[in-house]
């Protein structure tokens, strides 16, 4: 259960130490990605779980939803440790929760949480209201890779390739090509590529291999953009919506590129995808220069990062930019 005798750790370095304590001796470990699994969740399961399995111990790595991982993340589960939510045991022995930002995040696995006999949350978001035993959450860390690279450090787990793999792929992604990476997550990045990554390798499928039809319906998306120069307090607010038809046909590698492209308008601020997952469900993707859209998302029932976060919302599309705005637009 979760109410063991141990209280929640305040610091970082501590919770580094005791998440490390715990998984030294552990026999049975459940790593979990959130919903919707990006190449930081997964990558950081995945890293975790391919030292704690090759120490011995039995791992399964899992995500509430959707059916399977991207399929540029699969290669990065090397040892075939991913295993369908069904699988995973009513009471984990320990759960180890990675880059979840609110215990929501976990969808269908939730009940996990409640159940485990311990569990610990690896995580860099700042909305993260803090959940489960041991707790390595800061704000400060570019991605949850960096805090499971970390942790790895504490237990004295050689890198290996597969692993650096692993890491490689959140960072460099959750840092949008290092953007946002500090001085020690490049020296973290230098490390991962003596330890053997190929870059293109990792990056290639992620972001950079499309089906030639994806042009047109890219055209179609981006030829429906609008901008609001007064919006987002006037610095500009540009969006883009991607329809049920284009979500259907293509994958996530795809569609995630979207925001990333409305994101270089210049005379917007903040950019926004509304991503059609129901007849009136968006699932929506904000990036900002300067506004903080982790604010937004959250006044929503969303969450994320100040430069990048998200929501889902209910309604019509015109409905669900009118809500944006409003809550993008500074009180007062
Ligand atoms: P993305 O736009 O890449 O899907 O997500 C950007 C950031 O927002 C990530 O940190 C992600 O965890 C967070 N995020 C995206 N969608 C949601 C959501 O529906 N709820 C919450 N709480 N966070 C979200
Ligand atoms: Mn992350």
């Amino acid at each position: 259960m979760t109410a063991t005798a141990r209280p929640p750790s305040t610091d970082v370095a501590s919770a580094v130490s005791a998440a490390a304590a715990l998984l030294a001796p552990a026999r049975d470990v459940t790593l979990v990605a959130h919903v919707q699994p990006d190449a930081d969740s997964l990558g950081s399961a995945l890293a975790l779980g391919t030292v704690l399995s090759r120490r011995g111990a039995r791992v399964r790595v899992s995500f509430a939803a959707p059916a399977h991982a991207p399929e540029s993340l699969r290669p990065l589960d090397a040892l075939g440790l991913l295993v369908p939510p069904e699988a995973v045991p009513a009471e984990p022995e320990l759960l180890v929760m990675c880059d979840t930002a609110a215990p929501e995040r976990l969808g269908s696995l939730l009940d996990r949480l409640a159940a485990a006999r311990a569990s610990v949350l690896i995580d860099h978001h700042a909305s993260n209201p803090g959940f489960g035993d041991v707790r390595i959450l800061d704000p400060a860390a570019e991605a949850t890779v960096v805090l499971v690279h970390r942790l790895l450090a504490e237990m004295g787990a050689p890198i290996d390739t597969v692993v650096a793999t692993c890491l490689y792929a959140g960072l460099v992604t959750d840092t949008v090509g290092f953007r946002t990476a500090g001085p020690a997550a490049h020296r973290m990045a230098a490390d991962l590529l003596e330890a053997g990554v190929d870059v293109e390798a990792v990056l290639r499928p992620i972001n950079g291999d499309h089906p030639f039809g994806w042009l047109d319906a890219l055209a179609g998306v981006l030829h429906g953009a609008t901008l609001d120069a007064s919006a987002a307090g006037g610095r500009g607010f540009v969006s883009a919506v991607v329809p049920v038809e284009v979500m259907e046909r293509y994958r996530v590698e795809e569609v995630d590129g979207v925001v990333d492209l409305l994101r270089t308008t210049s005379e917007a601020d903040v950019a926004a995808v509304l991503k059609q997952v129901g007849p009136r469900r968006w699932s929506v993707s904000m990036r900002s220069r300067t506004v903080d859209v982790a604010a937004a998302a959250v006044g929503l029932g969303g969450g994320g990062h100040p430069r990048a976060a998200g929501v889902t919302l209910d309604g019509g599309p015109d409905e669900v930019l009118a809500r944006l705005c409003a809550a993008l637009t500074p009180a007062g």
